[in-house]
C-alpha cells in the first residue's frame, strides 16, 4: 500500500482487501458477514436486475493528521437510504447495521485510507438491492446489503479548478413525483445519455431543469447545484433533486461563514446573476463552475475563469473538517475506531 500513488488514484473502482454483507432472509437481516471475494452470487431473477430495486451511498473517510479515520456525516448517509429503501418498496435497513458495516469495512481495510497530506482518502460504497427472485413485478423478499470502499484521488490534483455545465431540455433525469429524491440506480441509468453527451462536448456535467415545466433549476446529473450572490448561499428546492449530503453541510458552513443561505425554487433567469455558480457532492465537495451553456438557446452564462472566493472558503473549511484540520462543532465525524 505505501506504494500507491495517492495523488494520481482519480476515481475508479480498486480492489481493497474485504468487504461486508448482511443479508435479509427470512423475515430478518442477519449477522454482518466479512468477504474478500468481488463478487455475489445471486439467483437470475432478481429483483434489482429486472426491476431496479437498487439503492446506494456514497461517502469519504479521512485520516487526520493525528493517524485516527474520520467518517463523515455516516448517520445521514444511513438516514438517506432508508428513504431510499421507501422509495422504491425495499426492506429498510436499520441505520445501526450500516453504520456498524461502515465501521468494519473501513477498519478491515485501514491500510487503504490514504494519509493526510496526500488529499486523497477512502470512497465508501454502500450497496442495497433485491436479491430474491420475483417475475411478476413486486418487491423482493430478500435483500442484500454489501459495503466496499476504495482509495480514489483528490478531485482536483492540479488545484480547485472550474468547470463548465451544460442545460438540454430533450433531456430529464427524473419526473416530477418520481423518483429523483432517491439515490437509486435507476436515475442513474436515465442519466447516462444526456451525462454521456455532456462529457463529450467537454462539460463536466449537465445542469437539469425542473423537468415539468423547465422554467427552474433542479440539479446536476450526480451532483447539487448552489449559486451565491449579494452574500446569499442560494440552492434550489424540487421534490426530484437528491437531498445531497455535502449541500447540507455547505448551508450550515455557509451561514457560520455570514452569508444568508436561501432553499426556493431557482428560476432559470437567475443564472444570470449569480456571482458564484457551483455544483457540489462526496465526490468533489465543490466543483466550481465557470461557464453554463445552455445548448438549446444558444446562450451562456459565465462566472469568471478561478473559483469565487466564497466558493473557495466554503471549499476549504468543509475539507478542513473532514481531515480534522479544524474542530468538528456539529457531530460531522465519527471516529472508525
Ligand atoms: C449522491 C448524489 C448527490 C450528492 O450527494 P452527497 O451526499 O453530497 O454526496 C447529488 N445528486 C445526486 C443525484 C446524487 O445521487
Amino acid at each position: 500500500m505505501e506504494n500507491l500513488d495517492w495523488k494520481n488514484l482519480g476515481f475508479g473502482y480498486r480492489k481493497t482487501e474485504y468487504n461486508v454483507r448482511c443479508y435479509f432472509r427470512n423475515g430478518k437481516w442477519g449477522e454482518l458477514e466479512v468477504s474478500s471475494s468481488e463478487y455475489i452470487n445471486i439467483h437470475m431473477g432478481a429483483t434489482a436486475l429486472h426491476y431496479g430495486q437498487e439503492a446506494f451511498e456514497g461517502m469519504k473517510a479521512f485520516k487526520g493528521n493525528d493517524g485516527k479515520i474520520r467518517i463523515f456525516r455516516m448517520a445521514d448517509n444511513a438516514a438517506r437510504m432508508i428513504s431510499s429503501c421507501e422509495g422504491i418498496m425495499m426492506e429498510k435497513l436499520p441505520s445501526e447495521i450500516f453504520e456498524k458495516a461502515v465501521k468494519l469495512a473501513v477498519n478491515l481495510n485501514k491500510d487503504f485510507v490514504p494519509p493526510h497530506d496526500s488529499g486523497a482518502s477512502l470512497y465508501i460504497r454502500p450497496l442495497l438491492i433485491g436479491t430474491g427472485p420475483e417475475i411478476g413485478v413486486k418487491p423482493a423478499n430478500e435483500y442484500l446489503f454489501i459495503v466496499f470502499v476504495m482509495p480514489v484521488g483528490p478531485y482536483f490534483p492540479e488545484g480547485f479548478k472550474p468547470t463548465d455545465l451544460v442545460i438540454m431540455r430533450q433531456y430529464d433525469r427524473a419526473a416530477p413525483q418520481g423518483t429523483g429524491k432517491y439515490k437509486v440506480g435507476g436515475n442513474y441509468a436515465a442519466s447516462m445519455v444526456a451525462g454521456n453527451k455532456a462529457k463529450k462536448g467537454g462539460y463536466s456535467a449537465v445542469l437539469y431543469l425542473d423537468s415539468k415545466e423547465k422554467k427552474y433549476l433542479d440539479e446536476c446529473g450526480p451532483a447539487n447545484f448552489f449559486g451565491i450572490k449579494e452574500n446569499t448561499y442560494i440552492t434550489p428546492e424540487s421534490d426530484s433533486i437528491l437531498p445531497s449530503i455535502t449541500n447540507k453541510s455547505l448551508m450550515t458552513l455557509a451561514a457560520e461563514l455570514g452569508l444568508k443561505v436561501e432553499k426556493r425554487k431557482v428560476p432559470y433567469e437567475e443564472l444570470a446573476t449569480f456571482e458564484e455558480v457551483g455544483a457540489c457532492g462526496t465526490a468533489a465537495v465543490i466543483s466550481p463552475v465557470k461557464r453554463i451553456y445552455d445548448a438549446d438557446e444558444d446562450r451562456e452564462f459565465t462566472y469568471g475563469n478561478e473559483p469565487g472566493p466564497w466558493s473557495t472558503k466554503l471549499y476549504n473549511k468543509l475539507r478542513a473538517i473532514q481531515y480534522g484540520d479544524e474542530p468538528d462543532q456539529y457531530g460531522w465525524i465519527t471516529f472508525a475506531e
